[in-house]
């Protein structure tokens, strides 16, 4: 049995084969993310056609995922790395202008010298260096170095709490996007989402390209956080993208904040993914250290929709031991029970309403199944943010992109199935199918959630059989 709990891997040098992939998905992987930060678009194309050959090989639904860069800051290209001492200074200037000092490199991003100011941090390279701004001028910037370290060619700088103008996506992330919707994406992340008007940039160009894909907005920095509601009320998902989050605010906040944004997702019903280090020292080891087993708990614990690992399938040397690492964690604490926020789901309609009635009834019937007959995924996705204590929720959609939508919502097994023009037909098709490939037992109570009664009639309703 796979967890309820959805794993997203990133795929890379390490998990590019068939062979790999294949067994991925046989270990419980429900979604693929391409990093865009680093697929070139030829090895992304040929990926995105193994994942999907994979599971249809298996009959499984399996999303892909393409993760754009968004405007991230980076250093420019060195002859030779730095080798900084404490007190050292280095000057970041715009492209284009001279260098002043020797410890000089240019930055991706002309708006640098009016967003910051003296005093700010500047985090290079996820938190290798740390530097204090000392000067800002028209055309660059003097920082201090704080930390000794190396800082190579386009490393990448955060500036903590520092409100940047940054667009919401560059010239290469409307290129990327473009694969993406060309490879029929089932999601599309933006990095750096910093508001709501990020994510309906974001949608409308997807829209333009005829993409149907959901939006996971990244929340990378304390800006997103402080729009977070916005941003819920526009975005598909949100991921947690806590490695940049990690650096944009004091580490002892970063659970904090991690709690808060899934507590804040289950009451506004978006799905929610907790992403980066979840097992970085699996990168090089066979198995997990003893803080991040306690970490994929507690992300698992919360009950997030989703894990994503990153580095440790796409160039870790034991992707398939990861996902097994998962699995068994988040199954084991799904047995003993989670945090609730389900509870809180805030009811603001009366399709909520029904499938609030729907989940209390299949949890007070022993071992009962969880059904939904869902044109458009809106109502299996909002069944399962109440994180019903039964078993499984099996998702009935006509479609096979619809399938794959709801690779990612918690406890969602999505079943591709024709509806009859009568729901009891199609009912009784479904629960046959259950019982033959999902080894559902005769008997079995199956609460029936549907937003379609027959070809001409839609309207929410809630039936109960047995298997
Ligand atoms: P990245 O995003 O891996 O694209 O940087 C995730 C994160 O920042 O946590
Ligand atoms: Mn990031």
């Amino acid at each position: 049995m796979f967890s309820k709990t959805k794993l997203i891997c990133t795929l890379g040098p390490a998990t590019e084969s068939e062979e790999i992939i294949g067994k991925l998905i046989d270990a419980g992987t429900s979604v693929f993310r391409l990093n865009m930060s680093h697929a070139k678009h030829a090895w992304a194309r040929q990926a995105v056609k193994i994942v999907r050959r994979e599971a249809v090989r298996r009959n499984v639904h399996i999303g892909v995922l393409f993760d754009l860069t968004g405007p991230s800051i980076r250093t420019g290209d060195l002859p030779e790395p730095f080798i900084l001492a404490e007190g050292d200074i280095v000057e970041f200037r715009k492209v284009g202008a001279a260098p002043a000092v020797k410890l000089s490199t240019t930055v991706n991003y002309d708006g640098l010298m009016a967003d910051v100011a003296v005093g700010n941090t500047l985090v290079v390279d996820n938190g290798a260096l740390l530097m204090h701004i000392e000067e800002v001028g028209e055309d660059r910037i003097a920082c201090s170095v704080k930390t000794p370290g190396t800082m190579g060619s386009r490393r990448h700088i955060n500036l903590p709490g520092v409100r940047l103008n940054l667009p919401a996506m560059t010239e290469k992330d409307h290129l990327d996007l473009a694969l993406a919707v060309e490879c029929e994406a089932d999601f599309i992340a933006g990095s750096f989402v910093r508001d709501a008007a990020h994510v309906r940039e974001l949608r409308s160009a997807m829209k333009a390209l005829e993409g149907d894909a959901q939006i996971i907005a990244k929340i990378e920095d304390q800006e997103a956080i402080r729009n977070i509601d916005a941003i819920l009320a526009e975005t598909d998902v949100v991921m947690i993208a806590r490695g940049d989050l990690g650096t944009e605010v004091q580490f002892e906040e970063l659970p904090i904040l991690q709690r808060r944004i899934v507590k804040r997702c289950h009451e506004l019903g978006t799905r929610v993914i907790v992403a980066t280090q979840l097992l970085e020292s699996m990168i090089t080891n066979p198995t997990p250290t003893r803080a991040e087993v306690t970490d994929v708990m507690n992300a698992a614990y919360e009950e997030a929709d989703a894990l994503m690992l990153s580095g440790e399938t796409s160039v870790g040397r034991y992707p398939e031991r990861c996902v097994d690492a998962l699995v068994r964690i988040a199954t084991r604490i799904e047995r003993s029970g989670g945090l609730g926020y389900g509870q809180l789901v805030i009811l603001r309609d009366e399709r909520h309403k029904t499938a609030r009635a729907a989940v209390m009834l299949a949890d007070s019937l022993p071992g009962a199944r969880l059904v939904v007959i869902t044109r458009h995924g809106l109502l299996a996705n909002q069944i399962a943010m109440f994180r019903p204590r039964t078993n499984e929720i099996f998702a009935i959609a006509t479609k096979a992109s619809l399938c794959r939508k709801l690779a990612l919502t918690r406890g969602v097994t999505a079943i591709k199935h024709a509806f009859s023009p009568n729901i009891e037909d199609t009912i009784r098709c479904v629960i046959a199918v259950l019982r033959s490939d999902y080894g559902v037992q005769p008997g079995t109570p199956i609460v029936v959630l549907a937003d379609i009664i027959s070809d001409h009639f839609a309207a929410n309703s809630i039936l109960l059989h047995h298997a």
